[in-house]
């Protein structure tokens, strides 16, 4: 297989990011690569996904990437594990000799290792340009679940359908679980035994980057996590703080001590992003200077600085998210700018995972939460239209038309950015518009 076929099978077959940003996996490849890097991190605390597929399928992802690396003419695969992932490390040295292409690279249990910026540097020791894109240094990224999708797609023609995601937090029996692409929050719920309170937030991702949700909303290609968490921690009272709040709150109490800056893992590899500066800007209403606002286009809105690095409880990351997309409404393009060295303290300014966790209050909820194989009685999908960052797809099914799991019901615009949109029920259409495809069981 060369590289086109690749690409045109990984569109067809609906494969995008699945470790949570969505982009469609034919655009990453390219014959520029060098390196091909597995992402076995987990974005985020409490999520358990990656390092129990790394078990469970350690040969077809060991596989998938070889593949990989043979198709795009690579010289490497890094199979790039987090140490504290003992299990999986074990079951990767026990087959890594079979595949000539592939390495092992244990990474440091730190925040945001999965970052892919970061993981590049921990893996390679180089920078990809701020707002540039990692083939600019010969990387090319891949998660743990997009590989084992790309592997079934290509050995076995099989469509991604389904999606692996964990459910932990206040809910009786902690649980990572394939279930079809579309079903209800509420499903997973159930499958995890129901809730143990009633008194819960739920959020649809991590704790730091992911969206409080409800039991009605729905998987898509991306979720990988349902937590349930007390409403009184962290993670959830800095996401119901309002802008007009946090800016309140920064012109009152922000001291200027630039612990955000320090720890920001973007900066400490030489971004221009200083979210302290940035601060000072917004809460004194500085006109001179526009680079602090500039520069917010560099935050990758990991959360690092609110969450764990300001001891004020501010949130620049919230009010640089507010600025930004401001700025990207209006048009206004990233500059650019060449990074600086990478900070000499860098190694030192590591956030640890396991403070992290204590931080935002979520040590108890750092449970196991094993790969469960689940009777599911679903009766209904609901396919969102847009599954992925690109272009969403249109219905090419019409209510009353019989599908089966797997089946094409929906296409992206011809040369859009973007991938086919499977059936992952079979049954019959109920209901078709321009944001979703429903599927109810015959
Ligand atoms: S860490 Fe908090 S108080 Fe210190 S500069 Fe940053 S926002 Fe201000
Ligand atoms: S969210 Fe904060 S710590 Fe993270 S990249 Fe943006 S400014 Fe840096």
């Amino acid at each position: 297989m060369d590289m086109l076929e690749m690409k045109k099978a990984l569109f067809e077959g609906g494969i995008v990011g699945a470790g949570g940003a969505g982009f469609p996996t034919y655009a990453k490849l390219s014959d520029q690569a060098e390196t091909i890097i597995l992402n076995c991190a987990e974005c985020e605390p409490l999520i358990k996904v990656d390092r129990q597929l790394m078990i469970d399928y350690v040969d077809e992802v060991l596989f998938g990437m070889q593949m990989l690396v043979d198709t795009l003419g690579a010289k490497e695969g890094i199979i790039a594990i987090k140490k504290s992932y003992v299990t999986s490390i074990q079951a990767v040295n026990s087959r890594i000799a079979n595949y000539k292409s592939l390495k092992l690279h244990i990474l440091p249990d730190i925040y945001p290792a999965g970052d892919e910026v970061i993981l590049i540097y921990e893996t390679t020791k180089k920078v990809v340009p701020q707002g540039k894109i990692p083939i600019l240094v010969g990387c090319v990224v891949v998660n743990v679940e997009t590989v084992l999708n790309i592997y079934r797609k290509i050995t076995k023609d099989e469509n991604v359908t389904t999606k692996f995601i964990t459910v932990a937090g206040l809910v009786k029996n902690p649980i990572t679980v394939e279930v079809p692409v579309g079903i209800m929050v509420k499903d997973l719920i159930d499958l995890a035994g129901g809730f143990t309170t009633e008194d819960y937030v739920m959020i649809m991702g991590g704790p730091m980057t992911g969206k409080i949700c409800s039991a009605p909303d729905i998987v898509t290609k991306t979720t990988k996590a349902i937590l349930v968490l007390p409403p009184t921690c962290p993670p959830i009272t800095m996401r119901k703080s309002t802008t007009r709040n946090n800016l309140r709150a920064a012109m009152s109490a922000c001291s200027q001590c630039s612990m955000c800056t320090s720890l920001c893992p973007r900066n400490l590899l030489g971004s221009a992003i200083k979210p302290h500066e940035f601060m000072r800007a917004i809460a004194n209403g500085i006109t001179y200077n526009v680079e602090p606002f500039i520069n917010s286009f560099f935050c990758v809105s990991c959360g690092l600085c609110e969450m764990y690095s300001c001891h004020q409880g501010l949130s620049p990351r919230r009010l640089l998210d507010e600025y930004k997309n401001g700025l990207r409404a209006k048009g206004v393009k990233p500059p650019d700018k060449p990074n600086k060295p990478t900070n000499e303290l860098r190694e030192e300014r590591k956030v640890p995972e396991h403070r992290l966790i204590n931080r935002l209050g979520l040590a108890k909820f750092d449970l196991a939460a094993p790969m469960a194989k689940c009777e599911m009685n679903i009766k209904e999908v609901k396919l969102l239209l847009r599954q992925c960052i690109g272009a969403p797809c249109s219905a090419s099914v019409k209510v009353g038309d019989k599908v089966s799991q797997g089946q094409v019901v929906g296409k992206p615009p011809e040369g859009a950015l973007g991938v086919i949109l499977h059936a992952s029920l079979t049954g019959t259409v109920t209901a078709v518009n321009d944001s979703f495809i429903t599927i109810s069981k015959q």
